[in-house]
């Protein structure tokens, strides 16, 4: 199977297929290849169609579940940044402390070049064009995107980790907040850097870049990295310049997808029903003891959505299957939708932390049960571990059903 040229598409039989296709042995070999073997479930993960304890019990009927296996690993990253972002919430877009210079010396808006996949440089070239093009990078090709536009071209990670984020599929807030800034060196003892040999390592021919500002050694780097300069950013001069549009971050209050049902329809619609709410995190199977009447939803939190920008790329993913899973999507305030919700006779939701505005919901039948989990999660262990291998040795996972 080729793992760069598969689709994903918003619905439960891909994000099941694409799980039947993890191939476990070959994810261990080859997970640092941009070719190799990754699960590419991560769009799926982020929206909640598959959850971790689903992904870990497939891939156990493949390997036994072995807890300390690389990929069980893997999964511990990104239930290790919601614990860093339950313990710090907003905390995680300052830097949680300075880099390798101060974040006054980066400057605030990504070049054009970059955006536009014309810097002359293959690797950026080509991470760009396959990010804004599929919606998703493969982890090392997200380390060397990032480290280039920090430490190369000193732009603040936080610009960086906006413009991913909104890109990605899987754009996860601390997942991807938290990586930038492991790259930068604000989350981790020291800048992440990577030079040519690197690429040529892992990446196919035409990410290449010698003869560029990549080709150079890691000391030479790390002096970069330091000063606040921008190096001579040498282009290649065998690189055809990949030259892709530059997708804007869409902003969702356009989007014919969300228009609201009008008012009067919505009161009609709510008073005296058993009401679930799906959110953009929420889209996998609706759960089991949803009343056969119930009316099913879909609210979307505008000014979630104007902070944190998605392309009309991921809108209309999520659009897709938001649409599939209820017909009708609400993008009202929090007073309004608490003022319709009075009239249900009931309220059900599945909590995230990306959906924080519903926690606020109050409704004398509120019910809410969250996507299992795998980890023990951040109320549970009751302190905050500032490091992973800290978190690691203190989390239990749960058993499996
Ligand atoms: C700069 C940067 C930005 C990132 N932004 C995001 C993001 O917005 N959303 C996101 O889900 N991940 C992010 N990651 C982490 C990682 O790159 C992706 O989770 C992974 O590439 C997803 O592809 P996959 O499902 O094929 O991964 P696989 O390697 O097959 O891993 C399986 C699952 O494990 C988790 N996982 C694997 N590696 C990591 C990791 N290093 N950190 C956290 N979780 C991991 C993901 O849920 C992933 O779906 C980012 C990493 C970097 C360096």
């Amino acid at each position: 199977m080729n793992h760069q040229q598969n689709d994903f598409q918003p619905t439960l039989d891909a994000a099941f297929a694409q799980l039947a296709a993890v191939d476990i042995a070959a994810y261990s070999k080859s997970r640092n290849a941009i070719g190799g073997a990754v699960t590419r479930l991560s769009p799926y993960v982020t929206h909640g169609f598959l959850s971790f304890p689903q992904i870990a019990k497939s891939v156990a009927t493949q390997t036994g579940f072995n807890p300390q296996h690389k990929f069980v690993f893997e999964l511990g990253w990104r239930a290790y940044f919601h614990h860093v972002w339950a313990a710090l919430g907003n905390g995680i877009f300052t830097s949680l402390h300075q880099g390798v210079l101060p974040d006054s010396a980066y400057r605030q808006a990504l070049p054009i070049d970059i955006q536009t996949a014309s810097t002359g440089v293959p690797v950026i070239d080509c991470a760009v064009q396959t990010l804004t093009t599929t919606g998703y990078l493969h982890n090392h090709a997200r380390m060397w995107l990032a480290s280039y536009i920090v430490h190369i071209r000193k732009v603040h990670w936080l610009v960086g980790a906006t413009w991913m984020y909104g890109h990605l599929l899987d754009g996860d807030l601390a997942s991807n907040t938290l990586s930038w800034q492991w790259v930068a060196g604000t989350g981790s003892s020291k800048p992440y850097l990577f030079n040519a040999e690197n690429v040529a390592k892992y990446a196919p021919a035409s990410w290449h870049s010698e003869d560029t500002v990549l080709d150079a050694s890691y000391a030479q780097l790390d002096a970069i990295a330091r000063s606040a300069a921008v190096p001579n950013l040498k282009k290649a001069t065998q690189a055809a310049l990949i030259q892709t549009e530059c997708p804007a971050l869409f902003d969702v209050s356009h989007s014919a997808i969300f228009q609201s049902p009008t008012l009067a329809d919505l009161i009609q619609l709510v008073k005296g029903r058993h009401v679930y709410l799906v959110h953009p995190w929420s889209l996998g199977e609706l759960p089991a003891n949803l009343p056969t009447d119930a009316l099913v939803l879909g609210v979307i939190d505008l000014a979630f959505h104007v902070k944190h920008p998605w392309s009309a790329k991921r809108w209309a993913w999520v659009g897709a299957r938001m649409q599939a899973l209820c017909g009708r999507c609400y993008a009202p305030s929090f007073n309004a939708l608490q003022a319709l919700l009075n009239l249900a006779s009931s309220v059900q939701y599945a909590p995230n932390p990306h959906a924080a505005w519903l926690s606020e919901l109050a409704h004398p039948q509120l019910t809410t049960a969250g996507m299992p989990k795998l980890f023990t999660e951040f109320a549970a262990l009751n302190s905050y571990y500032k490091s992973f291998s800290a978190w690691w040795n203190k989390t239990q996972m749960k058993a499996l059903e």
